[in-house]
């Protein structure tokens, strides 16, 4: 079984250091530091690491820790729910001595030996508990683990509102809050949004353009964004907001970027598997939910075609 493989190898390791992908999002940290919150109850002697780059406005729910390069030699990396290996934060990841993905994306890029992929489940978090639970014991679930883990499937579910929330996750949801964390403090605070991310989400709804079909879009400027005073970061935030309205089948958000870097482009859908549309502009992601990038306004264009193509066949 993968879980034995994976739970051997931290076994046999002294140190180990966790990754995660780049503007990491609350399943990534939660994964990652659940995991070795778990690991490090269970093995008090091991060094356990969690490595990345900037966790943004998410320092609330974890921070990373500094390690010289050093460090890799002879070690176990273990990188959560990070389906491609550009998406790695921290490049450092390959100097181990043994590499482990564990995610729940479309295996695209099956780096890591073992590889523990399971796209059926809500989040790497939800892999985690699983992970945990097939440890006889070796790993341990800490309140603090369980914070993190609960906070990556809340995350990734969307407040379970999104169709990967299994009957499994709602049981492991229900074993996480018995530990001894604040379930309501952590949902608020995670529903929590600034004045500033109100009017962008404002500016959403305002600026959407949305076919007779469904499909929605909306370009937002650089000097939208930045004119509110927020980060990229922060501008996440607004991604959901037009599923909200019940025209909108599936929805496209494209963000300019400073400094001519190509445009963020946040693909969405209650239906059409949009994640095709997102491979063949330089992304991917789940069904549902992938991310990609628009060159200019021709990339965008096209994107916004395509996607307006698919829920208008998707209707038929
Ligand atoms: P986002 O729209 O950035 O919240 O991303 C939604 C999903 O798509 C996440 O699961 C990401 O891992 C994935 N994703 C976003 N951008 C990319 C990309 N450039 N390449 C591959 N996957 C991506």
């Amino acid at each position: 079984m993968i879980q034995s493989a994976i739970i051997d190898a931290i076994r046999q390791y002294d140190t180990i250091l966790i990754h995660r992908h780049v503007n990491p999002d609350p399943d990534a940290l939660g994964s990652q530091g659940g995991l070795a919150e778990a690991i490090r109850a269970g093995f008090p002697t091991k060094k356990v690491y969690q490595v990345g780059g900037p966790v943004g406005n998410l320092d609330w729910l974890a921070q990373m820790q500094t390690v010289p390069d050093a460090t890799y030699a002879g070690a176990l990396v273990i990188v959560c729910d990070t389906a491609n290996q550009p998406r790695i934060s921290d490049a450092r990841y390959p100097q181990g001595a043994m590499l482990i993905k564990i995610d729940h994306h479309p295996n695209d890029d099956a780096y890591g030996d073992p590889t523990w992929v399971d796209e059926a489940a809500s989040s790497v978090s939800e892999l985690i508990y699983d992970l945990i639970q097939a440890s006889d014991g070796a790993l341990k679930l800490t309140a603090a683990a369980a914070r993190l883990l609960y906070a990556g499937i809340v995350g990734d579910t969307g407040r379970f509102l999104f169709n990967n929330t299994s009957p499994h996750t709602l049981n492991v949801a229900a074993e996480l809050i018995k530990q001894d964390f604040d379930p309501t403090a952590l949902n608020n605070r995670m529903n929590q949004i600034t004045f500033a991310q109100a009017k962008l989400q404002s500016y959403v709804f305002m600026h959407l353009n949305v076919t007779e079909a469904g499909a929605a879009t909306v370009v937002i400027p650089l000097e939208v964004w930045q004119g509110l005073g927020l980060t990229a970061d922060q501008v996440h935030a607004a991604v959901g907001t037009p599923g909200r309205l019940g025209e909108v089948v599936a929805w496209a958000l494209f963000v300019q970027q400073p400094d001519d870097a190509p445009y963020r482009v946040n693909l969405r859908s209650k239906g059409p598997i949009i994640n095709d549309i997102a491979r063949a502009h330089n992304g991917g992601g789940h069904p549902l939910a992938s991310g990609a990038k628009a060159q200019d306004a021709a990339e965008i264009a096209a994107i916004t075609a395509e996607l307006a193509a698919l829920v208008a066949n998707d209707k038929e």
